[in-house]
């Protein structure tokens, strides 16, 4: 399996660059995310991302990620500003392997060739996340945010699509990726992918409110498409078990089902969390309480003092063993 890490720059405090109306951080996880899409039609390969939405990750934490999980390729992804017009890449300006070279020069190629930017070519530098990460590492500068003639074409969503592809044409030639059979994926979501049903027709997915948000998130993270109608129900609660599923899965090769029922076999595969944790589990601990009505303040996917202070509220007040620690039975619990 060849494990693909892709980082959206930025996110949550930090909008990165702005101009003409765009903000970086934005901008960014839209190309990570359709990057990941266009990954996973491949065989063989596995994608995982700095962050899903809009929150805070330090660059050490960045780096961090992707070498506790083993990456092979760390892919960073930024949009330019400062004066100046089209695409660059860096890797970093120390030692660094020839295969990091030979795959800068495929990222360089390919993104050019796809999206037709002016090609600033390619660098090295000190940044961060090059220096930290154990793995061939690239940081890409799509376009510059404040020249107006980049941020046209970054207001088109067709194009974020070309630099999501130039991205993955690279990465595919890089590792001798072949394209899945979609039939018989081994391990790769089944699901055909639902043609964004987001606003396209009025009233219902325009409900605002916490429970909302949490939809929409799901929806957004895990492929889905539950109403967005801010009402806590049975096919909310599935689709937080699916995403629970889904991220032991990802995460830790449970190989569960993924059908939004928390059995015995979900329970035994189920992970322990407690504060300092963070991520997407943490996220779908702190959803489900603040849907049980025990608020555990931010669902920002970090296991604070506040989210540890629900699980013991909800542990206490459901004759659990009040630890503050989400266990097996915990999440039972939350799921009943
Ligand atoms: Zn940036």
């Amino acid at each position: 399996m060849i494990k693909i890490f892709i980082d959206p720059g930025h996110g949550g405090s930090d909008p990165g660059a702005v101009g003409n109306g765009l903000q970086e951080k934005e901008l960014v996880l839209k190309i990570a995310k359709r990057l990941a899409e266009k990954l996973e039609e491949y065989d063989g390969v596995e994608v995982r991302l700095t962050r899903t939405d809009d929150t805070f990750i330090s660059l050490s934490n960045r780096a961090k990620m992707a070498n506790d999980w083993g990456a092979h390729y760390y892919l960073s992804i930024h949009i330019n500003a400062g004066g100046g017009e089209g695409y660059e890449d860096f890797i970093f300006n120390g030692n660094v392997s020839s295969a990091t070279e030979s795959k800068q020069s495929l990222m360089n190629e390919e993104v050019v060739e796809a999206t037709g930017f002016n090609n600033r070519g390619k660098k090295q530098a000190n940044f961060a996340v090059l220096r930290q990460t154990n793995m061939p590492a690239i940081l890409t500068e799509n376009g510059f945010i404040d020249n107006a003639s980049d941020a046209n074409k970054l207001k088109d969503d067709k194009f974020l699509d070309k630099i999501a592809e130039g991205h993955v044409n690279a990465i595919a030639k890089m590792f001798g990726l072949k394209s899945g059979s979609p039939s018989n994926g081994s391990n790769a979501p089944s699901k055909p992918r639902p043609s964004k049903p987001k606003n396209s027709n009025g009233s219902p997915n325009k409900a605002s409110g916490t429970i909302a948000t949490i939809q929409r998130t799901l929806n957004s993270r895990y492929r889905l498409s539950i109403s967005v109608d801010n009402l806590f129900g049975p096919q909310t609660k599935g689709a937080l078990v699916k995403g629970l599923q889904t991220e032991l899965n990802r995460q830790f090769n449970r190989g569960l089902a993924v059908d939004g029922v928390f059995g015995p076999k979900t329970r035994r595969a189920c992970v322990t969390v407690r504060q300092g944790a963070r991520g997407n589990i943490t996220w779908i601990l702190q959803a489900v309480l603040h849907c049980k009505g025990t608020s555990p303040g931010a669902i920002d996917g970090i296991f604070g003092a506040k989210t540890r202070s629900a699980v013991r509220t909800f542990q206490r007040q459901n004759n659990l063993q009040v630890d503050g620690i989400a266990g097996p039975q915990t999440f039972q619990m939350l799921f009943k």
